[in-house]
């Protein structure tokens, strides 16, 4: 069920009308619904019951609050990191370091290092010095790393290019025909225990066959670096399971995945690992705003709402559709563009869109904006870097502060050499 839905005609976050929230923290505001990530993390790991031994780790660059963090560390789920911070925070959360996956293609040495010193689960490697580099790190303290090999299936993911990853020219993985030498030549080295591959081709997918060739491309290098004689106990599947964003668009379930994934893995005798992100968060966050002006428009008016751009970067950067709605709707409609005050012409939701009726001091909503929403947020424009609210039944906490200009003014500098006193003298 959706927990963002009218109550006596007011949108209403599970039991918390948005309008209280708006009056108690401000607009714009991230709005979360615990029940929403519980409810997505259960159908995930539901729709995987016929595939074996799983491993779930999420991917907690699509959403990584700490309040977050704790409702999946709750529910089980371990976390797929790629940074230092995302660590940190992974492990601020409770999430046990033997549950945590480090991909990412520019691992620094003080990230390995932070890595080993907290006993990481796993590292995913993604080029051969890489691993080269892990092991020597890891021989000199006296540890074996435990790790895969990030393979580059060469799938045409059929997704937006920005969040491609698993063609051959992307940046991501070893190419799947020198894998097996690369495995080999990693496999020989002492401070590295080699437990499998890893592999991800990208997001927001929205059709199976991609993700079961590479799959299945997978399946075979398994079954050949077993001749080489090499003991594969894991294999991690990525993330990237696509969400609709648009009312009436339909995805492949987690239980057409999961049937597809068993299918396809029945005789690979591994741990299969898995790392989603947008499916466990995306329809989970509303980003919540106040309607500033409907300003007159040629050919339709614009809606300018005090959300922007720096807020919520995926249509300017994806040209992605995040439904609107008002919070409290009249049952009218209108055509108009929606845009926020970043002076950017970029800085604009949508074109022309069929819409509710809002008017100057509406509250309204982007929807399914829980994902790569308040992550990607920055404070462009001098603009404050927007807060984030978790709700839990009929109550809710703010799990992100606004950080207001004056804070990141405070933590700039004039050097001695231009203030205002060295001019005049
Ligand atoms: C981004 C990413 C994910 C999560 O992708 P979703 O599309 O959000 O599920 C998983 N694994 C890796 C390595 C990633 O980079």
């Amino acid at each position: 069920m959706d927990h963002f839905s009218l109550v006596d005609g007011a949108l209403h976050c599970e039991g918390v009308p948005l309008a209280a929230i708006a009056e108690a923290v401000g607009t714009p505001v991230y709005v979360y619904s615990s029940a929403m990530f519980e409810q997505n993390a259960r159908a995930f790991r539901e729709g995987l019951a016929g595939a074996g031994d799983v491993h779930l780790a999420y991917a907690i660059k699509a959403n990584p609050n700490l309040g977050v963090l704790r409702v999946l560390a709750k529910a089980g789920y371990g976390a797929d990191v790629v940074s230092g911070g995302e660590l940190a925070r992974a492990l601020a959360a409770g999430i046990p370091a033997a549950d945590i996956v480090f991909s990412g293609v520019g691992k620094t040495d003080a990230e390995l290092n932070a890595a080993l010193d907290v006993g990481l689960g796993q590292f995913n490697l993604e080029l051969e010095e890489e691993g080269v580099v892990l092991a020597q790190i890891a021989a000199a303290r006296g540890l074996r790393a435990d790790a895969t090999l990030r393979v580059n299936p060469d799938v045409d993911a059929g997704t937006h290019a920005k969040i491609s990853t698993g063609k051959r020219e992307n940046k991501f993985g070893v190419p799947i025909d020198q894998a097996p030498a690369i495995f080999a030549r990693l496999a020989a080295l002492p401070g590295l225990a080699m437990r499998g591959v890893a592999m991800h081709i990208g997001s927001q997918l929205s059709e199976l066959g991609p993700l079961e060739a590479a799959y299945a491309r997978i399946g075979a290098l398994v079954a050949e670096l077993r001749a080489a004689g090499h003991p594969i106990e894991r294999v991690d599947l990525g993330g990237g399971l696509g969400i609709p964003y648009r009312a009436g668009e339909t995805f492949p379930s987690p239980v057409e995945y999961g049937a597809m994934v068993a299918r396809v893995t029945k005789d690979w005798g591994v741990r299969l690992m898995f790392e989603p992100g947008r499916f466990i968060a995306g329809n989970a966050g509303v980003l919540l705003t106040e309607v500033i002006w409907v300003k007159p428009g040629v050919p339709t008016p614009y809606v300018i709402v005090d959300a922007a751009m720096n807020d919520l970067a995926r249509p300017a950067m994806y040209d992605a559709w995040h439904d609107f709605a008002a919070v409290r709707p009249t049952g009218e409609r209108m055509t108009a563009n929606i845009a926020g005050p970043v002076c950017e012409t970029g800085d604009t939701f949508a074109m022309g869109r069929d819409i509710d009726v809002v008017k100057r001091g509406d509250l309204a909503i982007f929807r399914t904006a829980g994902a790569y929403g308040a992550t990607m947020s920055s404070t462009y424009n001098s603009r404050a870097w927007v807060a984030e609210v978790l709700v839990d039944g009929d109550r809710f906490a703010v799990v992100a502060d606004r950080i207001l200009p004056e804070t990141v003014l405070a933590a700039e500098r004039v050097p001695e050499w231009l203030k205002p006193e060295a001019s005049a003298a």
